[in-house]
């Protein structure tokens, strides 16, 4: 059952050879027994089980589709009416979501069942899930190393078959690195195709959800129920339907895949220098072509994307203040103090640290220097990307420049874990679509990433190179757990 891909696990429900509420039932026995890795944060079997009951109405009635009763897991930022949603801090601890996100009502809807809620970095801020409010998640291939971050839960649960599929969000990479961490595949939509309502917010013009899962044919599974306009967030974008397993069985034959040199350079580790370049020899010898390309202002992404996601984070956490939302301090004997102490109570040092970093680039006299400049290089590193796909299919890289790192190796060094971004942060500073996934282990057999990243809207042609892989290789298939 662990094994099952979406349309395995489908085919045993439309033959009634499981229920969905059986379904159900096993992935929360899993959860509960070998959830050693914190993984999933909490469960909530009633309201589970409510929804695999629905869906196996679904399938009785014959109005099933192949999402139709299939658990998933959801990052603990979606608000899912009823369930709590605390984004993995003391300060939503006890927050109950009244409402639900857009793209979780669109797999309610389809009769997808709520399996659990993952574990993150707190307020999604992070590389390693150790700055959860939580337990730290571990790594299901060695408990000493972090699962990545900030969808490490996300992650985690499917490579440790706690569930076939999940949802993380993905700000600066955190769908990619930690599904490269863990040995899973993962897909950031370009900006706008899958809706933020009901997610919260982290940096707004970079925040988006994506599928985690086993293979890239589930991811394109899910984005074809997730992508949809939505009148309540602004920044959705109306995009044709499309169906993204159409074209996963087109050849690669021909295709242009760029390959850029300074994401091969100084810092990135040898190992996964060679597993990638293990895709590479793949992907030729399936008749793709690689060019080697350049993208020159790569070193400038770190402090641009570090300047505005604070600069954005500082802005939207405002609204924690004790009185609208979640934590309020215990002791206080005046508004402006009951303000500062829930702050400092309830936020972790991560996200105290992006707060300050923000509002010192907002503030007047800092604003036009650092804001401003960011901004405008944001724009410029969008353009040479544009240049790229004037010419290439996609663009193939590491997903980080080492394996997953020590538990505690980051914590106390921030910026050496900001630097581990190095590769994921470009496609999120213009908005494309990207995704990791599994590519050869190292000789310790532990999981390494390669990233596809496409031009605007080109989900469906990165989701065929990268079935094109699976197709033709098994590193995807690997698992931690027997
Ligand atoms: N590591 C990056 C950060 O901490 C990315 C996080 C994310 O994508 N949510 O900002």
């Amino acid at each position: 059952m662990k094994n099952k891909t979406i349309k395995e696990l489908s085919e045993l429900l439309t033959n009634k050879e499981i229920s969905a509420q059986e379904l159900a039932q096993y992935f929360l026995k899993e959860i509960e027994k070998n959830d050693q890795y914190n993984a999933i944060i909490y469960t909530d079997a009633e309201k589970t089980l409510a929804q695999a009951k629905k869906a196996d109405e679904l399938i009785s009635s014959g109005q099933k589709s192949v999402l139709t009763g299939i658990p998933i897991a959801y990052k603990d930022l979606f608000c899912h009416l009823g369930w709590r949603t605390t984004c993995a801090s003391k300060m939503l601890n006890n927050f109950v979501a009244p409402y639900t996100a857009t793209v979780v009502e669109r797999l309610d809807d389809i009769g997808m069942v709520p399996i659990g809620r993952a574990n993150m970095d707190e307020f999604a801020m992070g590389s390693t899930t150790e700055s959860s409010y939580w337990k730290p998640t571990l790594n299901p291939w060695n408990t000493e190393r972090v699962p990545g971050g900030s969808s490490g839960g996300s992650a985690a649960a499917v490579a440790a078959r706690l569930t076939p599929v999940s949802l993380g969000s993905d700000t600066g990479g955190s769908i990619r690195q930690p599904s490269a961490y863990c040995g899973v595949t993962g897909i950031k939509p370009t900006y706008g195709l899958v809706s933020r309502f009901g997610m919260v917010a982290y940096a707004s013009s970079f925040d988006q959800a994506g599928p985690i899962g086993k293979t890239a044919e589930d991811c394109a599974l899910l984005l074809n129920q997730m992508v949809a306009l939505d009148e309540k967030d602004s920044t959705s974008v109306a995009h044709e339907k499309e169906d993204y397993t159409e074209n996963l069985n087109q050849p690669v034959k021909g295709m242009k895949i760029a390959t850029p040199k300074e994401f091969f350079q100084e810092g990135l580790d040898k190992e996964v220098a060679s597993s990638v370049l293990e895709v590479v020899e793949l992907l030729k010898s399936l008749g793709a072509e690689i060019v080697e390309i350049s993208l020159p202002k790569t070193k400038f992404t770190i402090p641009v994307y570090y300047v505005l996601a604070s600069a954005e984070a500082s802005s939207n956490l405002q609204r924690y203040d004790g009185v609208r939302y979640g934590y309020r301090a215990e002791n206080y004997d005046n508004l402006e103090e009951m303000y500062t102490k829930t702050r400092a109570e309830g936020f972790g040092s991560e996200v105290k640290r992006r707060i300050m970093i923000g509002t010192y680039v907002l503030s007047h006299g800092y604003y036009d220097d650092y804001y401003v400049k960011a901004q405008k290089i944001r724009r410029l590193i969008a353009e040479d990307l544009q240049e790229i796909f004037k010419t290439c299919d996609a663009i193939l890289s590491p997903v980080t420049p080492s394996i997953a790192p020590k538990i505690g190796e980051l914590m106390n060094d921030p910026v050496k874990m900001y630097l581990s971004d190095i590769y994921t942060l470009s496609l999120n500073l213009a908005g494309l679509p990207g995704m990791s996934l599994p590519a050869p282990h190292t000789k310790d057999n532990m999981p390494v990433g390669v990233q596809l990243i496409g031009n605007y809207f080109a989900e469906g042609k990165i989701l065929n190179i990268a079935h094109q892989i699976q197709e033709n290789s098994d590193w995807h298939l690997k698992s931690p757990v027997k």
